[in-house]
């Protein structure tokens, strides 16, 4: 097995019985799961609650659910609208080979040194093949963490969409819940939105480019991509980010001839990845004062994200591969089955057009979030930029709380959002960190995890109390 040999066959079952069986030890000896110690609760309308609803079965959905059943609280249900090993982007649409995150980021592990990612390669590898490896094999990345789901024990509902929540007469959160075409509701103490990347907004691409073109004639990169049908064509990419090059790349494998277009001048070439891996960020950076916490986003929206040089490197050189820096688009047309394309250096022309814009931050973009979204502040809502560092899109961000939840628009208007926890990009503003990368997985679970501790045992503290023994008739406080 070289370094990035993609020829991933698989986990190897026999290699992995050995660390499984670690595995079961050492969460023995961490007397996992820990005791529940979460009251049952019911809603005004004797509906039990669930203590916590975790949409999404990726990797940020799986670690809530291990995390939190370490701590206790295992009346947890997670739920996934995809099928079951289709969950996140590893092998719908994520196009680059190898994961872009260095080979050593922990996180769904929770701290268990046998349940990281170099435990599972290791035992199937050896550690001269870790030593060989440069970056992780992206479908090895996928069955980690179907490993990793097995092997925590964390159950995910899959085909199940969280399809609305609102909130209870009593203060909880009652979500509709949608599969296979029939509709449940449910109430639950929090809910935890691991949704993905675009969990806080959706996926964007610029209507103007795509109104004038039929939907079969275009694509944006998390949409899956029939890359036979474009053998032979001519496509267009439209960005420089790293999803941008890994769908040209793709293409071009598949005997595609690519244009990748963008409007800077040149490609990216800060890296500020190292700035974000370090424990002060990943741990500070939620204390910070606003206008901190904006100074950041600013610079960092300011710098852009530049695709990885392996991205870059895998299309550039390629016969069949021109990339036009500097060269924006201005409207697109569609006459004889073909995408015309004015561009700022003149016409073009394309059979299939694939849009590599990332994507927008805004609750109200959120089918799921519809009748959250009004509720809920935003950076705009609470916070001014100077001028210069004007910045509107992020003022479009959910302004969170320490604990990833949601804050009110207005006081009192809606106390129970503040038990929605968004784990995902959209926290980025308030908390840094998130699930939606490898890098913040780590600590940004801690601090979901202890903010449901903190609000479970808090709102059901007299229960604690009462719960709590007495001391017999004859001893008062301090008399031993
Ligand atoms: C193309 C791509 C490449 C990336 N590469 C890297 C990388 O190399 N390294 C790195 O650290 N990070 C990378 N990231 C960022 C991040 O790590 C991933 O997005 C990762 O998948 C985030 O994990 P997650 O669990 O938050 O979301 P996901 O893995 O996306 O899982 C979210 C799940 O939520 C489900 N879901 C969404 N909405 C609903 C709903 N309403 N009801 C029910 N289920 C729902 C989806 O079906 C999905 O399965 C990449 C992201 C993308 C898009």
């Amino acid at each position: 097995m070289g370094a990035d040999d993609h020829r991933w066959q698989g986990p190897a079952a026999g290699a992995l019985s050995e660390l499984e069986a670690r595995v079961t030890y050492e969460l023995d000896c961490l007397s996992f799961p820990e005791a529940s110690w979460v009251p049952e609760v019911f809603d005004t309308n004797g509906q039990r609650a669930g203590a916590v609803l975790v949409v999404g079965g990726g990797q940020a959905g799986l670690a809530t659910a291990f995390a939190l059943k370490r701590e206790g609280i295992h009346d947890v249900t997670v739920v996934d609208r995809n099928p079951s090993g289709r969950e996140g982007p590893w092998i719908n649409f994520a196009r680059m080979l190898t994961l872009r995150t260095p080979k050593y980021l922990t996180g769904p592990d929770y701290g268990i040194p046998s349940l990281t990612f170099r435990a599972w390669f290791e035992c199937q590898h050896g550690a001269s093949a870790w030593e060989a490896l440069q970056r992780i094999p992206t479908p090895m990345w996928m069955d980690y963490l179907l490993w990793f789901r097995k092997i925590s024990g964390v159950e995910v509902s899959n085909g199940v969409e969280l399809a609305d929540c609102r909130g209870t007469l009593s203060g909880l959160v009652e979500v509709k819940l949608q599969s296979a075409g029939t509709s449940r509701s449910a109430v639950f103490r929090h809910v935890v939105l691991a949704n993905g990347m675009d969990g806080g907004g959706c996926w964007y691409t610029p209507p103007e480019f795509t109104r004038p073109l039929p939907r079969s004639a275009w694509a944006h990169t998390s949409d899956p991509i029939d890359l036979e049908m474009l053998r032979g064509c001519r496509v267009a990419v439209l960005g420089a980010g790293a999803s941008a090059f890994d769908a040209a790349a793709a293409a071009l494998d598949h005997g595609a001839t690519v244009d990748l277009y963008f409007r800077r001048a040149g490609l990216l070439k800060v890296e500020h990845r190292a700035w974000l891996e370090q424990a002060g960020f990943l741990r500070g950076f939620g204390a910070l004062d606003d206008r901190q916490k904006w100074a950041v986003m600013h610079r960092l929206l300011s710098l852009g994200a530049p695709a990885p040089e392996s991205a870059v490197a895998r299309v550039i050189g390629h016969a069949s591969f021109s990339m036009h820096a500097g060269t924006g688009w201005i409207e697109t047309a569609y006459r004889d089955g073909r995408i015309q394309i004015t561009t700022s250096a003149g016409p073009r022309e394309a059979d299939f057009a694939i849009f590599g814009t990332g994507a927008r931050y805004d609750l109200s973009m959120r089918p799921e979030l519809a009748s959250v979204a009004p509720l809920a502040a935003r950076w705009c809502d609470r916070f001014t930029p100077d001028e210069t560092q004007r910045a509107d899109e992020v003022g479009l961000y959910p302004y969170l709380g320490r604990g990833f939840e949601l804050l009110e628009r207005v006081q009192g208007q809606a106390p129970w959002i503040k038990r929605i926890h968004l784990f995902n990009y959209a926290a980025t503003p308030s908390v840094g960190v998130s699930g939606s990368s490898g890098t913040g997985l780590k600590t940004g679970l801690q601090r979901l995890v202890g903010a449901i501790i903190e609000r479970l045992y808090v709102d059901s503290f007299d229960r604690h109390l009462a719960a709590m023994p007495w001391p017999s008739q004859s001893t008062s406080p301090g008399e031993s």
